[in-house]
């Protein structure tokens, strides 16, 4: 292929990171097993921060970042895919210091290639995208613990975000009762599935105290920080909350005490480098029995040339949902 393509690049000059749509050639792409025509990505918080030069995630400019892509596999020297596969990557080093999916072409490591399910389309795929599969690691997470139904409420904290709303959605599907904390709009949630909406103050305690009332069989923390301790804090006995983010900080202010008095587990989640021989089972649900009747309610759909306004918007907090890039 010679003809130029679509990218979104950012550049660095004078300390400062400009974003815009530059035209790209494939031999610009670098060097992969796997060619593939992307039709969908996502943006998640990361590429945010990747594309506004945050060096913890992309040390090197000018960069194309995305590090979601769903799409058809143009060329490859790797036996297991061939040309029209349809396939996703998520994670790994995609956006990141790899050139990524906000663009027309990628070509990737065909390692981190995985199948389209039966049951999904490249655009639920990509209304999932890092953000689902991270809201579906952590449901997995959470019920290897065993919790069930009839155990009490589960709470979803950042519950209006990407990786927040998805899993109000599974959770509610799976027949669980969901307190959802979020800062927005309540109808959004509660049309998820969320019984409850908490203001994100409720969910930010500072009594100082090690313990508080036992209120959750269950919790799905995407933002961290004090938020995350509020809710070990306020879980049932030997109940779990999974912790996959940090936009209300890094650091995490509790005691020992939740875990050796109440028994509580904390329980990380990485979707960036799961184990890919992995991922086809957690794809698989994703695409049947957890597959939210609402996903497309979830997706905001918009052409490469809107993502910087979207990119500014995640930042400060004010994206709802999920938002797709469409680049087919
Ligand atoms: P979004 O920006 O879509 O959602 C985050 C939500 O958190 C916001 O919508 C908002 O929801 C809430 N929020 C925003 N600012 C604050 C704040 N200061 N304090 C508390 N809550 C806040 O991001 P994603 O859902 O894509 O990602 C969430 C987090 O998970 C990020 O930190 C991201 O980096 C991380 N992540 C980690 C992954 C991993 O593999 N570990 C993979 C994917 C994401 P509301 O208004 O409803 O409260």
């Amino acid at each position: 292929m010679t003809e130029p393509f679509k990218a979104l690049q950012v550049i660095e000059a004078d300390g400062k990171f400009v974003i815009s749509v530059v035209d790209k050639l494939i031999d610009n792409l670098p060097p992969g097993d796997v060619t593939i025509k992307v039709h969908y990505s996502s943006l998640n918080y990361k590429d945010a921060l990747s594309a506004t030069g945050n060096k913890g995630v992309t040390r090197q400019y000018p960069h194309t970042p995305g590090i979601d892509a769903a799409g058809e596999v143009i060329s490859s020297t790797d036996e297991n895919w061939k040309p029209g596969d349809q396939v996703i990557v998520t994670g790994f080093d995609l956006g990141m210091n790899t050139s990524g999916g906000f663009q027309e072409y990628i070509r990737v490591p065909a390692k981190w290639i995985v199948r389209l399910p039966q049951g999904l389309s490249l655009l639920e795929s990509m209304i999932y995208g890092t953000a689902g599969f991270t809201a579906a690691l952590s449901v997995q997470a959470l019920l290897k613990t065993g919790v069930q139904p009839a155990d009490g409420k589960i709470v979803v904290t950042g519950a209006s975000g990407g990786v927040g709303s998805i899993a109000v959605a599974i959770l509610s599907k799976l027949g669980y009762k969901v307190t959802a904390v979020s800062n927005k709009q309540a109808e959004f949630l509660q049309s998820l599935g969320a019984v409850e909406v908490l203001p994100r103050a409720q969910m930010d305690d500072a009594s100082g105290k090690v313990l508080l009332k036992p209120e959750f069989a269950g919790g799905i923390d995407t933002v961290g920080g004090n938020v995350l301790a509020t809710v070990v804090k306020s879980l049932q006995y030997g109940a779990a909350v999974t912790a996959c983010g940090m936009v209300n900080g890094g650091p995490l202010p509790l005691t020992v005490f939740p875990f050796i008095l109440k028994g509580v587990q904390l329980l990380g989640i990485d979707s960036v480098a799961y184990p890919i021989s992995k991922r086809k089972a957690v794809w698989e649900a994703m695409a049947t029995t957890w597959k939210p009747a609402q996903l497309t309610q979830l997706a905001n759909e918009i052409p490469l040339e809107k993502l910087e306004e979207s990119i500014h918007q995640i930042l400060a907090g004010k994206v709802q949902g999920r938002t797709v890039v469409r680049l087919a």
